[in-house]
């Protein structure tokens, strides 16, 4: 019987993956292709679209092998994909790159983001856009190219992200899916168009940006020398896909209403899905498409399981190598260590804002601290009140979500730091929700796989990932630990309002001595 598969293929930051599924959702083939982050300057991120491009072509080359391998009567129903949002690329008018792929983490479009925020009523066209206002938006890039490089911006025929870069590549056609298109700060979530005042302040033409297509949509008709590489019949369906936030959430099955999806890893996030498009009358979620009638509503932090890595780092050299000695995991012999201090950390709150924040508060001047130190706490409790400070962190996105999404039941937690039992436990008393781990295993890919059964029909609707997803751990919230947060979370949720000031006036002061400092050693 002929096997029938879909390659799911997730343009990330760092490599590009693909997985190769049956229409049951079981993993036949995977493959991945690092590539390296490039920073030519302190601010700048960047990615080479050519490499990137051979990348996801490699993983599909690869992956169509590995399932033909197994059974040499395999068809690829269709390849579909995910992409890392916000990136920018300009290209001249003989469709050639004139920049690198700018990445949602190049930070160097920061003043022009602020004077939107601040000068432009940001707000008005986040409602309309649904991509709060940050550098990592292409609007602010926009913003930024046009009045610092403006002979760049000039030469620029159009500018495109890099899932634009590769089906075009493939296809010869300049078309963007709405999901990535959503999260650009230019597209119009309820036209589902170009916005046009974003466009007259990025100062560009709608004809300048890729063709706005649903999700769903897919091209057919590789070139043959595309199509032998690839090792794919030419007519095989390119479903255009989303981006990798969404489809993550689709990938551990977090598509039912009041479900959350949180995930800590480096940095972490939280969404869930809606209906329809949906933003925050104070700009702190996002709000990106999946497809027409799924939406994804969230907002994404910083300082995530970085914070761990930093206590690790920074004041765990002895414990790190009493690990290392053992064959244990530094990160865990950290969380046994919070371990040993009950739930609150008798009276420590850690703000983990080391990185600036972003949700809620969609502010880089933001500085961590340790608040309520007493003669009575140690090392201890300040590795427990970091670990409770980035849950609380996380938790601190959630009346934003829920004002816009509605009540959440439960969650469904992915990323580094669920393999910590403790650490989950901590989301769940903090929630005060039940908290599952999905099994994930590249979630986006998985997402991009499934939306294209559901784009070609051989399913009735994205439902039927919950048969393909199951759980590897589920925690229920402890009461009396639950109620020890309870009373700390009104402390924890308004310091930060109440510092505003002193934030930005530390921040101005760690800047001013900071460069100082670069300046002397020069
Ligand atoms: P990335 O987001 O970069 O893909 P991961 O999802 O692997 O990274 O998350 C990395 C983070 O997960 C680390 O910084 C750390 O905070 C956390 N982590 C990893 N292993 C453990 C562990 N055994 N116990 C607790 N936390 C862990």
């Amino acid at each position: 019987m002929t096997q029938k598969i879909v390659i799911g293929v997730d343009i990330g930051t760092t490599s590009t993956k693909a997985i190769a599924i049956d229409v049951k959702g079981r993993v036949l083939a995977h493959h991945a292709v690092d590539y390296p982050l490039l920073r030519p300057e302190p601010a700048a991120a960047e990615q080479d679209p050519q490499q990137i491009f051979e990348a996801v072509t490699t993983v599909i080359q690869s992956c169509a092998a590995q399932c033909r391998a197994k059974q040499a009567d395999t068809q690829v129903l269709a390849v579909s994909f995910s992409a890392a949002m916000h990136s920018l690329i300009a290209i001249d008018g003989d469709d050639q790159p004139l920049t690198h792929s700018i990445t949602w983490a190049d930070n160097r479009a920061a003043p022009w983001a602020e004077r939107i925020g601040a000068e432009w009523d940001g707000l008005a066209i986040y409602r309309r856009t649904g991509t709060p206002i940050h550098p990592m938006s292409p609007l602010a890039k926009l913003v930024w190219l046009r009045h610092e490089k403006p002979e760049l911006f000039a030469r620029t025929r159009r500018f495109v992200g890099i899932k634009e870069f590769v089906f075009h590549r493939l296809f010869g056609q300049w078309v963007v899916d709405h999901s990535i298109a959503s999260a650009t700060g230019l597209f119009n979530l309820e036209r589902l168009d170009w916005d046009e005042g974003a466009l007259v302040m990025a100062g560009i033409e709608a004809d300048q940006l890729a063709t706005p297509r649903p999700t769903t949509d897919s091209l057919r008709g590789l070139p043959a020398s595309l199509a032998e590489s690839l090792g794919l019949p030419a007519d095989t369906p390119f479903v255009l896909g989303a981006n990798d936030g969404v489809l993550s959430n689709l990938g551990v099955n977090a598509i039912q209403r009041g479900e959350v999806a949180v995930t800590i890893g480096t940095s972490g996030a939280m969404r869930c899905v809606v209906d329809r498009p949906l933003t925050d009358a104070e700009g702190r979620t996002f709000c990106y498409a999946l497809t027409q009638d799924h939406w994804v509503v969230g907002g994404p932090v910083n300082n995530g399981g970085i914070i761990l890595r930093w206590v690790r780092d920074e004041f765990a050299a002895a414990e790190t190598e009493t690990a290392k000695r053992l064959g244990i995991d530094p990160y865990e012999v950290l969380t046994r260590i919070a371990e040993r201090v009950s739930p609150g950390a008798e009276g420590l709150l850690f703000h983990p804002f080391l990185a600036g924040e972003r949700a809620p508060y969609w502010d880089a001047r933001l500085r961590g601290s340790f608040f309520g130190l007493g003669m009575h706490h140690g090392k201890e409790h300040m590795i427990r009140a970091a670990l409770e400070g980035v849950i609380f962190n996380l938790y601190s996105i959630l009346p934003a979500v829920e004002a816009v999404a509605g009540t959440s039941r439960a969650i469904k937690a992915t990323g580094g730091f669920a393999r910590s039992p403790m650490w989950r436990q901590m989301m769940a008393d903090v929630f005060n929700r039940d908290v599952i781990v999905p099994e994930s295993f590249e979630s986006s890919c998985l997402g991009a796989a499934v939306l294209a059964l559901y784009a070609l029909g051989h399913v009735e609707s994205l439902d039927v990932v919950a048969d393909m997803v199951g759980a590897t751990h589920r925690h229920s919230p402890d009461p009396e630990s639950a109620a020890l947060y309870d009373q700390l979370k009104p402390v924890f949720l308004s310091l930060p309002h109440k510092l505003q000031d002193e934030y930005r006036t530390l921040a101005a002061f760690q800047q001013r001595v900071g460069s100082r400092a670069l300046n002397s050693s020069q």
